[in-house]
């Protein structure tokens, strides 16, 4: 594939996206694959070359808050695909797990897919092991609601990698609450992200995988206002 192509001319000529989008009219694709190839990069462009995201450790009235300032530009960009064009919420409603990742491929920008991608992986993890009080979060990251919220999750240890069994990071239950200690190991969207699944084991469970359980914690102040 020769560089330089925009997302439109990519889904042109590109063999293994032709292949992927048989048994499509392209009619729910296309709208998506418009807006990626003029607006979104446009933006793509301009973030990368002018405008890449900042990491702020204070807010402007002094509180140490660590979080990865985007350009406005992108972070209506992203608001448009999840909101208007329902890109994180088709696997859960009217779409499928294809059209999600055919969405992706269109989108082509690695900074937005990545900020989509694990906002999309927090909210299967709250639909599909979720209980009452954390499913009420889901609205929120796949864009059925007005205000939009991105997710991260914190899975990987140094210790084990891909193997989630090795997991050694400690849940214990304080009052109504699950108190966390140990060490994570890379967590995508952290900066951004106002909800995380963290993967932890309770007291006392099992070793290996079948020890592990997911929870979810609000990230930032907004997270606990907002959505509660
Ligand atoms: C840019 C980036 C972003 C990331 N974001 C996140 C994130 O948001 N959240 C998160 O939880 N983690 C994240 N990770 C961590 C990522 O998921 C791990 O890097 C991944 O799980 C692999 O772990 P590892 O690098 O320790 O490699 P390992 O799992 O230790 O693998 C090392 C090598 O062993 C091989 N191997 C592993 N298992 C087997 C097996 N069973 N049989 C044979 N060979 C095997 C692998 O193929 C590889 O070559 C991120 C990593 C990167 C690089």
């Amino acid at each position: 594939m020769a560089l330089f192509q925009t997302p439109t001319e990519r889904t042109i000529t590109s063999r293994p996206f032709k292949q992927l989008l048989r048994g499509y009219d392209g009619s729910q694709l296309s709208e998506v694959g418009d807006f990626a190839g003029k607006e979104l990069y446009e933006v793509s462009d301009y973030v990368d070359k002018v405008a890449r995201p900042k990491l702020v450790f204070w807010s402007s009235s002094g509180e140490r808050v660590e979080r990865v300032w985007l350009e406005p530009a992108e972070r209506a960009v992203l608001e448009r695909l999840v909101k208007h064009f329902k890109v994180n919420e088709k696997p859960y409603t009217s779409g499928d797990w294809f059209q999600y990742f055919c969405c992706v491929y269109l989108i082509g920008d690695p900074g937005i897919s990545c900020i989509l991608t694990v906002t999309n992986q927090t909210a299967y993890a709250i639909y599909k092991y979720g209980d009452e009080s954390t499913k009420k979060f889901l609205p929120f990251l796949i864009g059925e609601s007005d205000t939009l919220a991105f997710g991260a999750t914190w899975f990987t240890e140094i210790q084990g990698g891909s193997d989630l069994g090795a997991n050694l990071v400690e849940a214990r239950p304080d009052g109504t609450i699950w108190k966390l200690k140990g060490t994570k190991y890379f967590c995508s969207n952290a900066g951004v992200a106002n909800f995380a699944i963290v993967t932890a084991r309770a007291r006392g469970a099992k070793e290996g995988a079948k020890g592990i359980s997911l929870l979810c914690q609000s990230l930032i102040q907004m997270a606990k206002e907002t959505f509660a």
